[in-house]
């Protein structure tokens, strides 16, 4: 799997999502900002229980899923936003090494 194929699953599920969220364009960058956070609460239950400092049930696998979540969640906002996050995660990546470099 590669990032084009993330991009292109958002793009074909885009519609239904679309109709999901309803309302204008803003509210539904605003409705799946909403989701990211939501999501990335999700692993933070999920990593809180498997640690026993919440009593739910879940464990590392299942935080394992809400980050999946997440990263599909932020693609979908990227989309709706007509932000290329290849080219942004390339251009962090390469960021974060000059500065790490020794
Ligand atoms: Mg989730």
């Amino acid at each position: 799997m590669n990032i084009k194929q993330i991009q292109e699953f958002q793009k074909e599920l885009e519609p239904v999502f679309t109709g999901v969220l309803g309302g204008t364009s803003d509210e539904q960058i605003m409705a799946q900002l909403l989701k990211v956070q939501e999501e990335l609460g999700e692993v933070t239950q999920s990593v809180l229980g498997e640690l026993g400092k919440q009593v739910n049930g879940k464990t590392f696998s299942d935080a394992g899923s809400e980050m999946a979540d997440v990263i599909l969640a932020t693609f979908a906002l990227a989309e709706r936003m007509d932000i290329d996050l290849e080219d942004k995660l390339v251009a962090k990546m390469k960021i974060i090494k000059e500065r790490f470099k020794s």
